[in-house]
Order: structure tokens, then sequence, then C-alpha cells
């Protein structure tokens, strides 16, 4: 990683990053950006807070990532989970603990309390503001999220109480996808599963989740859902997506998921949102200084975030598939999970 500009030249700082995009990525950078005085613009196309298509569920992030952003406090209080139980259809297959407690917290809280640190640290932040993102204007960083593509792919989230999960995290897969169930704060459950997109399900709103679970093969669960308490307006889904890589237009600086998408049953995507912040963070600081221009800024972020995240993401496209597979039950039962989880990190 480039060094950071000296507290000396911080003064002469005075070149305003415009971000695209009020999510993790957005937020963080603009919260580590002002902790080095550069003046940040940020335009969010929704409002805070919101509940958003996530599982809710860190993992691999480290404390000095956190640290380096300025980010820590937001994080304090996140649950720490380390029992996973993975079922596959109806059946309980195996019960494993990770090695390294993840983090768990809605993204309702989580995204609301980066909002108030990056507010009450100077950034100009346009909430309802929808910028065009075909953009290379010089200083202007695309942080997104996804960037939309005909994807097959559905993500369906609700928060819900009334269930009693046999682990931290529950993962439930089957032939069209998986589900996790993890707990986040003020006794809700989290129910967020990524989909093949399946025409013949007509179901509408709320509904989708219980019926791509049965399409799945996962009838207890979506039993159990139908009988749950739903937390108001957490019902959300997208589609119109592309796990991988995102398509790269030279001289744009792009981060989180607009960079690449990671499958979310690694619980990597917030992590990559925080480490391409901090990755692009000193070369923003030098562009900020004008001791590199937009363009090198941008040739530098994006060679080190492929070097970066390379591993992960061939490792990850490779498992992805066998979760569908119908070898899958063998696979979650016997495969080793703690070197294949450190693949994806
Ligand atoms: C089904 C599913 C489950 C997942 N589960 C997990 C998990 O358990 N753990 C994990 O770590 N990751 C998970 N992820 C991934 C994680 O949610 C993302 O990697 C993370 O949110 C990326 O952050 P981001 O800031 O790059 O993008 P986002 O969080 O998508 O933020 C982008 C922001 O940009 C805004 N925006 C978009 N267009 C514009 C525009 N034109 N102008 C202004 N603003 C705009 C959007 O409103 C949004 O607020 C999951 C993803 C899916 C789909």
């Amino acid at each position: 990683m480039a060094r950071f500009t000296t507290r000396a030249s911080l003064a002469r700082l005075n070149k305003t990053i415009t971000i695209i995009g009020g999510g993790l990525t957005g937020l963080s950078l603009s919260i580590a950006l002002r902790k080095h005085a550069i003046p940040v613009k940020l335009h969010e196309a929704g409002n805070y807070p919101r509940h958003r298509v996530c599982g809710e569920f860190i993992s691999g992030v480290s404390s000095e990532t956190l640290e380096n952003l300025g980010i820590s406090a937001a994080l304090s209080d996140a649950l720490n989970h380390q029992s996973v139980c993975w079922f596959s259809g109806d059946q309980k297959l195996r019960e494993t603990t990770l090695q390294t407690p993840a983090l768990a917290i809605s993204r309702f809280l989580l995204d609301q309390r980066l909002y108030q640190i990056a507010f009450a640290n100077g950034v100009l932040i346009h909430t309802q503001s929808r910028h065009a993102t075909q953009v290379d204007a010089c200083g202007t960083v695309r942080a997104s999220g996804r960037i939309p593509s005909p994807g097959s792919w559905i993500g369906l989230k609700a928060h819900i109480k009334g269930i009693i999960p046999s682990a931290n995290l529950e993962m439930h897969s089957g032939p069209i996808g998986y589900l996790g169930i993890t707990q986040v704060e003020d006794g809700w459950h989290n129910a967020c599963g990524l989909f093949r997109i399946d025409r013949s399900i007509k179901a509408k709103q709320e509904e989708l989740l219980p019926a791509y679970l049965r399409k799945n093969g996962n009838h207890i669960l979506a039993d159990q859902l139908q009988f749950a308490e739903w937390r108001n307006d957490s019902f959300s889904a997208v589609a119109g997506f592309s796990l991988g890589n995102q398509p790269y237009t030279p001289n744009t600086m792009c981060l989180g998921d607009s960079h690449a998408i990671i499958p979310p049953f690694t619980g990597n995507g917030m992590t990559m949102a925080f480490e391409s912040a901090e990755i692009a963070l000193p070369h923003l600081i030098a562009y900020a200084a004008d001791q590199i221009s937009w363009q090198k800024a941008c040739y530098l972020t994006d060679k080190h975030l492929h070097k970066h995240f390379r591993k992960r993401l061939t490792a990850s496209r490779f498992i992805h598939p066998l979760l569908f597979h119908c070898a899958s039950r063998h696979l979650l039962r016997h495969a080793p999970i703690s070197p294949i989880l450190s693949l994806l990190r």
C-alpha cells in the first residue's frame, strides 16, 4: 500500500473527492478521507436508515482495517458469531465452528451509524440524490454497488422473530440456492438468501421468501418463516446483477461491489467493501495532495484491488456452483471447512 501523506502536506490538501453511493464502501471511505482533512461530497440515491438485502454476517474483517478507516465504533457492539450449522433441504448435515468469530449487525443500524459518523466529520451528504454513474470525472469515486446486468440471481431478505436456530449461523442449501439465518440486534434474526431466478414462482413481495425456500426443498424452514413475526418494512429483494468482477471503465475508480461481487455464502462482501476503501485511501490522498494524477490514482487502485482480491474471488467462483450441485450434501458433510474458508478471505 502507498505511504500516507505527511501531516505537513495535509494542510495543503484542497481537492474535493466526490463519492457516488453511500453504502458501506462510500460511507467508510468518506469517513477515512475526512480523517485526513480532505473535503468529501457524497451522493446517495436512497435515505437512512433502511433495510438492505444482506446476510449481515461479516467474516474476515480485521480490527486494523476498521481502525484505519475510523469506523471501529460503529461495530463495537456487533454480535460475535462462531457456530455454523449446515442443512441441505430439510436435513441437518453438520455443525462447525469458525476459527475466528464473524461479526453480526443489521445494515439498518450499521449504515445509519456510518452515516452519522460521516455527517459529524463534515462529509457533505446528499441523500435521495442519484448521480450519473458513467463518469470519468477526476476525483469522482464510484461506490454505487452492483452494476446492473441481466443476471440470473435474486436476493431476498427479512428480519424475523420466533424461530430458534441451532447455531449462530444456519445455512440452508438446495438445488436453486441457499439462505442464511443469523441473529442481529434486539432479538431479531436476519433471514437472507440467494436463489436462481425461477419464473414459475408467482409469489409477490414477502411471499417470495417461503416460495423460494419450498422450491429449494427447505420446507420446514419455509413453514417456520410463515408463522414467524416479520419486522415491519424489513423485507427487501434485489435482482439484476452478476457475481464476480464487474465491467471495468478506464480512468474510473470503482470500489466495493462496483469493483467485484463475491458470492454471498462467503460472508466476505462487506469486508471487501471496507478493504477496497482502505486500499483506495492512500492513492486518493496522494491525488488530493497533487502528488499523482487522477488517471494514476485509478490505475494504482485498480491494480492493487485485483492483486488483493484475486485469490478469494477465484476460489469462491469454483466453490459457489458446488453448493447447488447434487453432490453438495456430500461436500457440505465432509469437506474440510477451515482450509476452504481461509481461501475465501
Ligand atoms: C443475497 C446477498 C446476501 C449477502 N450477504 C452478505 C453477508 O452475509 N456478508 C457480507 O459481508 N456481505 C454480504 N453480501 C454482500 C454485501 O451486501 C455487499 O458486498 C456490500 O453491501 C457492498 O457494499 P457497497 O457499499 O459496495 O454497495 P452497497 O451496499 O450496495 O451500496 C451502494 C449504494 O449506492 C447507492 N447508489 C446506487 N446507485 C447510485 C447512484 N446512481 N447515485 C447515488 N447513489 C447510488 C445505493 O443506494 C447504495 O446505498 C450479500 C449480498 C447479497 C446480494
